[in-house]
């Protein structure tokens, strides 16, 4: 098979195998990056339309237990100004946002210990009272099964839990006193549960080659998430990473297509970590096959303190603000922007 060939495959089964990603990856070229985001693109048209969701997020807590090396909240960066945003100022992020049109919440933090399950389930109760027409999304890391099935008994709907690499050696260098293996039970665990599932992983790691691509493709395939959230790997100075070149445009472009063939409905954001390393970062993101966009609703205050890595965009701007830019972005590319709460095609509550 040569490259076309392969892409017709990938588009027309929604699956390659382990040599046939790779022979994809090893091999692309500006011609074939342009056939697979045409089919790419198709495919999304199909199951959603020409929309784009928007969610907004919140990020409550820089503390974290965790010392991955790539990332600037990191327990050892001591450079980090820590910050968190009490129930209140939860609430009124939360409403801020509401009154924008976001029918999505996601609350990301790093491992804080200070929000317990007790924290935790008054959060998601009290923003499930005051606006119980919008999903709540976590992404608060690895917790037990118990923990879990509380938050979603309390009212939360998806959640967040990029594998970050399906490579255990590579997971392994990045992730001090973590387990690979324990990630992936969490996946699972969010699944039985009967969350919207969000897995995912970063380009352009320290030594991370296209086999390990293939590892997370095939993970992906198999894990089935609803969610699928990429970007580039950018560098931030105050880690062991600070020195490392980071993820570039065209793999993740690629990457972006290869996931919207291989998983037709999932729900794929083009990321903010995509719109740092190029200015129409997002745009292009969208037109090889993403669908959704997630604009910081946290307190301007707090914005810069969330760094997980240098040059972060919209650092500066109030919710409004990057609503309406993203709102226009959208509307270059082509799309429209939509404010429902965007479940997965195939949800049913
Ligand atoms: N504590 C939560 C949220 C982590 S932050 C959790 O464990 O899931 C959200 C995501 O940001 C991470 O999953 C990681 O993929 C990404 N990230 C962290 N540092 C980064 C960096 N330096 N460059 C690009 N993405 C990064």
């Amino acid at each position: 098979m040569n490259l076309k060939q392969t892409i017709d495959k990938l588009y027309n089964t929604n699956s390659l195998d382990e040599g046939e990603i790779l022979f994809l990856l090893d091999n692309i070229d500006d011609s074939s990056l342009e056939y697979i985001r045409q089919k790419a693109l198709e495919t999304r048209i199909k199951y959603y339309e020409d929309k784009v969701f928007l969610r907004g997020l919140i990020e409550f807590t820089n503390y974290c237990k965790n010392d991955c090396m790539y990332c600037g909240i990191r327990a050892s960066n001591k450079n980090a100004q820590r910050y968190r945003l009490n129930k209140d100022e939860i609430l009124k992020a939360c409403s801020v946002g509401y009154n924008l049109g976001f029918r999505t919440f996601v609350l990301q933090g790093g491992e804080d210990p200070y929000f317990d399950d007790e924290k935790v389930i008054d959060i998601i109760s009290s923003i499930k009272e005051k606006f119980p027409s919008c999903a709540i999304t976590l992404s608060i890391g690895e917790k037990s099964f118990e923990s879990y099935k509380k938050y979603f008994d309390a009212g939360a709907d998806r959640y967040l839990l990029r594998h970050e690499t399906a490579s255990k050696g590579l997971y392994k260098t990045l992730h001090p006193n973590m387990s690979f293996e324990n990630r992936i039970e969490c996946l699972y665990n969010l699944k039985k549960i009967g969350y919207q599932v969000g897995a995912g992983f970063m380009i352009g790691l320290p030594k991370q080659t296209n086999e390990d691509f293939v590892n997370d493709l095939m993970f992906l395939k198999k894990l089935e998430p609803h969610m699928v959230g990429i970007g580039p790997f950018i560098p931030h100075k105050d880690t062991p990473l600070h020195g490392e070149k980071g993820g570039d445009l065209k793999t993740t472009l690629t990457l972006l297509s290869i996931i919207r063939l291989l998983l037709p409905k999932v729900l794929l954001p083009s990321t903010t970590a995509l719109g740092t390393i190029h200015p129409k970062g997002r745009e292009m993101g969208l037109l090889h096959g993403a669908n959704v966009v997630m604009p910081n609703l946290s307190p301007v205050e707090v914005r810069e303190k969330y760094s997980l890595y240098d040059g972060k965009i919209c650092t500066g701007e109030e919710a409004a603000e990057c609503r309406s830019c993203l709102e226009n972005r959208i509307r270059s590319t082509g799309f429209v922007t939509d404010m429902s709460r965007g479940d997965h095609i195939e949800w049913e509550k």
